[in-house]
Parts: C-alpha cells; structure tokens; sequence
C-alpha cells in the first residue's frame, strides 16, 4: 500500500492527465492543513483513518468511539487469475506484476518495500506477449509493451528509465489479447482502444467481427458503433503480420510451459494456439478482502452502503472501488465521492454525526500517523514528508522521476525537507 493508491501504481504512465487528480488530492490535504478555521480540516481527517487488516486498525479497534466520520476508500487490489493448470508461475503474470514493474511500485510495507525491480519475464526468450481480459488493464499493458521508445521516455510518460532501457533491449514484436466474448461486449473504452490501436498501427482479428455498421443492433448503441469504427480504420493485416492480435470468443485452455529456456505455448479453446510466447499477463479484474468488523457483499466484492454512501449508522461511509466494486474509473470516484462527502455533511448537519472539535485534533493527528506508518515507505511519515516526496519527484524531471528505492526516498525526502 502507498499513498495515492492505483494514480501511482496502477494508471499507465502515459495517462498523465488522469493523475493529476492525486496531486489535486495532495494539495487540498496540505491545504486544509494550513488552514485553521476548521472548515476544511473535515477533509484531512478522511484521511487520517486507517483500516487495520488484522484487527489493528481503526474500525477493528473502535468503531464505536470513531472521533470522525471515517471514508473507506481502499479499493481493492488482489488480481483475479484464471486458475488454468501450470507447471510454475513463471511465464503466467498477473497483469499487476506489469503494471506494477513500469510504475515504479516500490513494494508494500508489509513486504518490507523491497524497492523497485526489474521484470525478469521481458527479457524471456519469445517475441510475443499474450494478454488475458478486455478492459483497459490488459489495453494499457498492450500499449505500453508496443509503445516505441519515444513514447515512453519522459516527458511522455514518468516509467522508470531502467524499466524502459529493459523494453528497449528486448522489444515485443506482437500482443495477442484473448477476450472471451466478441467485439461488440469488450469493456475497455473507446478512448484506450484508438490509443491502443494508434500505437500498434496495424491489427488482425481472428473473426469477423466488425458487424455492419447499419446491423440495428450495432446502430442502436453509439459506442459500440464508434468502436467498431475504430476497428475499421485501422489497417487489418495477416495473423502473422500483426503487432496486435484480438483473438474473440477464445480463451486459454492451456499454457505449455517450456521445460528449458525455450518460449511458451498458448492453447486456445478454439484450437488456436500462440507460441513463440514470452509471457502471459491476466488482467481480469480484482479481488478486495473484508475489513474487520465491517459488513461486506463477497460477491460483489465491496462494502455494502446505503444508496447516500453510509456503511454502518455510526458514522462509517465508504467511496470509489471499496463501495462499488474493482469497476469504473476516475470519473465514476468523483462522482460516487461528491455524492458520498455530501451525506456526511448532511448527517453532521442534523447531528448524526459529528465532525473532530478542537479538543479531538491530536487523536486526530495520531490517525493520520497511524495510516501513513501503516501504508507509505518508512521515510513517508507524515503529510509534509509525502508532499516533500511528491515534490522532490517532480522536481527531479518532466513529469517526474520516480524514486525506486528506499534509500532514494528517504534521500529525497531530506534534501526537500532541506535537512541536507
Ligand atoms: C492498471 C489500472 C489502470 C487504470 N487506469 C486508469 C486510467 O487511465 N484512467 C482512469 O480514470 N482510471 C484508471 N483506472 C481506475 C482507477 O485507478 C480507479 O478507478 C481508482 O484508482 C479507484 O480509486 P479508489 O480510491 O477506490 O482505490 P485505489 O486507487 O486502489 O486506492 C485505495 C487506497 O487504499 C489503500 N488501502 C487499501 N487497503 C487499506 C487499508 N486496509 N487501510 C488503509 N489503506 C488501505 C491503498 O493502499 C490505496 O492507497 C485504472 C485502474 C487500474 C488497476
């Protein structure tokens, strides 16, 4: 876990403008903390709450004597795999394990935040890459691992020079995505198939799938309309001509793992099969875990609220992934969050809950320690030290150049707190 959650680890790093919310985030929590009327100091404290895993944490602990209301945004970060046999784990990745490695994910403090390392898997021998899924994970891995140099290299995107280097040295000639259903039921959006597609230049697909365009099913839904287009007017090319491969209505039956150093074999339900395979990358969705003495929907894998955002009728609310499920995006959070900041201020205003007094502010710092001891690398210690991290980051490069290991944090961290 890490400040600023999947904005850091999980947005490909070409989506630069769909992180500048975390330094939004960032900047009204500083803010607030300037500030001393008061008025804003209700959002820091959202903040400060941390949700033990093992009773530790706050809800576990004392959900009746919460000082605050306390927002549950925690997401939900276990990967979903297929579960198809395999001799070892090797060349099957979750796709986390990619989008961790060109994000610079430096590790969970559980793990000791081993600090960042290279992805052995891209330097396998094979040329090609097989993606499981059809949302826009598997697009964005797709993307990245086709992407020429110059598109990754900052300041189009903040991946991790060494990571790039590695990429460079051993580029992926094609990417075969495998989507269990057709063209017209994909997830991903309109928006990462053309940028996907802009990068790959040239596609096959395996079926037919284009549907005409005047087909009422098709004309009746706008984007399934666009997205067919989109198909269209990118050069369709032989199978083996292809840098990207859409393989509908198929899905693995089998990975033929090497017994040497040799590539792998993909089997398809179809009867396709993918060799020539350096790895395969599973991007299926998410998992969450339940939170200690909190009610949670295991088959929606969320929190259950109220239709306002309220889990329990003592002041606990829950927002974004961790109250509607691993599904939507930055868009689909603000507007479940306005909604959900909008109850608790409605609530305190008719006294249901009520917000930390003055008296309550060091239980409410002693909150705020707890969470970032809790999920940020060590250096991380309190707001100031993130931001010092965040700013050190920034100033290092255009967009910014990710610290990978801890001593690089906690040096970072120093030379902008100007304690060196
Ligand atoms: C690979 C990937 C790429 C994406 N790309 C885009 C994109 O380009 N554009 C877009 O709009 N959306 C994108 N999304 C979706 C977007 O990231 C999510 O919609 C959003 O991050 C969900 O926000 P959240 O706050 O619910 O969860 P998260 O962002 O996952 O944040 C949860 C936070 O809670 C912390 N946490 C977890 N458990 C605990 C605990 N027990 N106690 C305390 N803290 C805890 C975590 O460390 C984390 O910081 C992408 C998602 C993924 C996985």
């Amino acid at each position: 876990m890490i400040p600023a959650g999947l904005i850091r680890t999980g947005i490909a790093p070409d989506h630069q403008a769909d992180k500048a919310i975390g330094q939004l985030l960032l900047n009204t929590l500083c803010d607030s903390e300037r500030r001393n009327d008061g008025s804003l100091r209700f959002h820091v404290q959202m903040g400060h709450a941390w949700v033990g895993r093992e009773g530790q944490g706050l809800v576990g602990a004392a959900a009746s004597s919460l000082p605050g209301p306390l927002l549950l945004a925690t997401g939900a970060t276990t990967p979903r795999m297929l579960g198809v046999a395999r001799k070892d784990s090797a060349r099957v990745l979750a796709g986390q394990q990619v989008y961790y490695w060109y994000n610079g994910f430096v590790g969970e403090r559980a793990s000791g935040h081993h600090g960042w390392s290279p992805l052995p898997q891209i330097e396998a021998s094979g040329s090609d890459v097989v993606i499981v899924g059809a949302g826009n994970v598997a697009l964005d891995l797709a993307r990245l691992l086709l992407s020429p140099e110059s598109m990754l290299r900052p300041p189009a995107t903040d991946m991790p020079s060494p990571a790039i280097d590695q990429l460079v040295a051993h580029p992926v000639r094609a990417v075969h995505i495998v989507v269990r259903r057709g063209a017209a039921e994909v997830k991903f959006t309109n928006r990462e198939l053309r940028e996907t597609l802009k990068v790959a230049g040239a596609v096959h697909l395996t079926r037919d799938e284009l549907a005409d365009p005047a087909d009422p099913a098709v004309a009746r839904d706008r984007t399934v309309k666009r997205r067919m287009k989109l198909w269209r007017e990118t050069e369709q090319v032989p199978l083996d001509d292809a840098r990207l491969v859409f393989h509908f209505h198929d899905q693995v039956s089998a990975y033929d793992e090497p017994d040497g150093s040799g590539p792998m074999n993909v089997r398809l339900t179809s009867g396709h099969a993918v060799s020539g395979v350096r790895f395969a990358a599973e991007c299926l969705g998410f998992t969450s875990d339940p939170l200690p003495a909190l009610p949670y929907d295991a088959a929606a894998q969320r929190v259950p609220t109220d239709p306002e955002g309220r889990v329990t009728d003592h002041g606990v609310y829950a927002t974004g992934w961790a109250r509607r499920g691993p599904e939507g995006i930055i868009a689909s959070n603000k507007f479940d969050a306005e909604q959900v900041v909008q109850t608790i201020v409605d609530d305190a205003a008719s006294g249901r809950v009520s917000y930390l007094n003055s008296g309550d502010e060091a239980a409410g710092s002693a909150f705020w320690q707890r969470y970032l001891q809790a999920v940020a690398p060590p250096a991380i210690n309190s707001l100031s030290t993130w931001r010092a991290w965040d700013e050190a980051e920034q100033a290092a490069g255009e967009p910014r150049v990710k610290t990978l290991t801890q001593q690089d944090i906690e040096a970072a961290v120093k030379c902008n707190l100007g304690e060196e």
